[in-house]
């Protein structure tokens, strides 16, 4: 029996709906188990500009380093490509201002959704896979030497035209940490990393190869291999129960999960975590949010799906609260609500009930 301070960001779009759920549930374990979680209520993202001028503000920062963990809804809406000030600033300014560098996205196929999915069900059963994404380097987060003129990011008038420049650096430190966060999880698991990358084009990896092979080298029992990122989004629907641990750079990361999210059935499935180094008295400090966005064209029609909400908020029990059996009762119960035939819109079959968010919420936390 213990007591935790979550601090809660529903942001924008369809954040506010499923944080709600993922809520709900939390006070039922709370009720079941005898906990007490107390939940701080920030604004992030369009709702912050609105309300407070900036995407994220200092005094929300600080409520989330003063909190246990961080459970993030979704940021954004439709792209405003000339906006000032981008919503999406809020999420790196916590992923990079709280040295959130490992982001991990499990994908679990359920075996009760194999027959409603586009690929053969022969070919999805038995997927269990984790990517681990770096998420505060890369083209997110441009550098250039500040004697060389011009921004790391920016679109620019030059006298031959408009130009716009991305620029993409990682140190050796900061691909060393993030191989060897996929490493030591994957001797949890089954004991296979894949390093994924474009070493074929890009300096930075080349080097993320280089030092991917030294860090293997730390681990024998570990089976490791290299693939190609446009090989890898291939393979990740032709065979994707051959991975255990996949481990990447940001933007890859960012583009293999959400392929990756329709090995489980739908963009609404996966959740994430983003942890850094720092602990709390409880555990792991971490930031966990479902890996989809705000999602505008569903905002506010109770169809968004809570369940990549609903499991982050069970990774959160599992690595900032140390929590592991309670984290466990969240995602059998999701399971029992798949298996019961219950379903959310975007994973609609036939014969199948359809829920609101809300429905699916209430159903997730009374099997709990
Ligand atoms: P971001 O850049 O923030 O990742 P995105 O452009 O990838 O955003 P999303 O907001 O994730 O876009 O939405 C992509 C599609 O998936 C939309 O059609 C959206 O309705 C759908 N979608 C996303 N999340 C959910 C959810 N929880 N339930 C149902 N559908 C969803
Ligand atoms: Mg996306």
């Amino acid at each position: 029996m213990g007591t935790y301070t979550i601090t809660v960001l529903p942001g924008d779009g369809i954040g506010a709906e499923v944080t709600t759920q993922a809520i709900e549930v939390l006070k039922v374990i709370g009720e079941r188990y005898g906990h007490t979680f107390t939940f701080h209520q920030a604004l992030v993202g369009l709702a912050a500009i609105a309300a407070e001028g900036e995407p994220i503000s200092d005094a929300t920062i600080q409520l989330c380093q003063q909190s246990d963990a961080i459970l993030l809804g979704a940021v954004g809406g439709i792209p405003q490509p000339d906006a000032k000030v981008k919503p999406e600033q809020a999420l790196f300014r916590l992923r990079k201002g709280l040295q959130f560098f490992a982001n991990l996205r499990p994908v679990r196929t359920q075996k009760a959704l194999l027959d409603a999915s586009t690929i053969k069900p022969e070919v999805l059963q038995g997927t269990d896979l984790l990517v681990v994404r770096e998420l505060t380097g890369g083209l997110y987060y441009g550098h250039l030497e500040p004697s060389t003129p011009g921004k790391p990011s920016e679109i620019r008038q030059t006298a031959n035209g408009i130009e716009a420049i991305d620029t993409l650096l990682y140190t050796e430190a900061e691909i060393e940490r993030i191989l060897r966060v996929a490493f030591d999880i994957a001797k949890g698991r089954h004991k296979k990393v894949t390093s994924v990358d474009k070493a074929n084009v890009l300096s930075s990896s080349v080097l993320w190869r280089r030092v991917a092979n030294r860090v293997a080298a730390d681990y024998p029992d570990v089976t490791f291999e290299h693939l190609l990122v446009d090989a890898c989004a291939m393979h990740l629907i032709r065979r994707p129960t051959s991975f255990d641990v996949i481990v990447t750079e940001n933007l890859f990361g960012d583009i293999l999960t959400d392929e990756a999210s329709m090995l489980a059935g739908s963009m609404g499935m996966l959740p994430s975590a983003s942890l850094g180094t720092r602990r709390t008295k409880h555990g792991i400090f971490g930031l966990y949010e479902p890996i989809h966005g705000s999602a505008p064209d569903i905002a506010g029609q109770d169809k968004a799906n809570p369940i990549a909400t609903i499991l982050s908020a069970a990774m959160l029990l599992r690595y900032s609260l140390e929590l592991s059996q309670e984290a466990d009762a969240i995602e059998t119960a999701v399971e029992q609500c798949i298996n019961a035939g219950y379903r959310t819109e975007d994973l609609r079959e036939e014969g199948k009930e359809v829920l609101g968010t809300k429905a699916m919420g209430q159903r997730i936390a009374s099997a709990v």
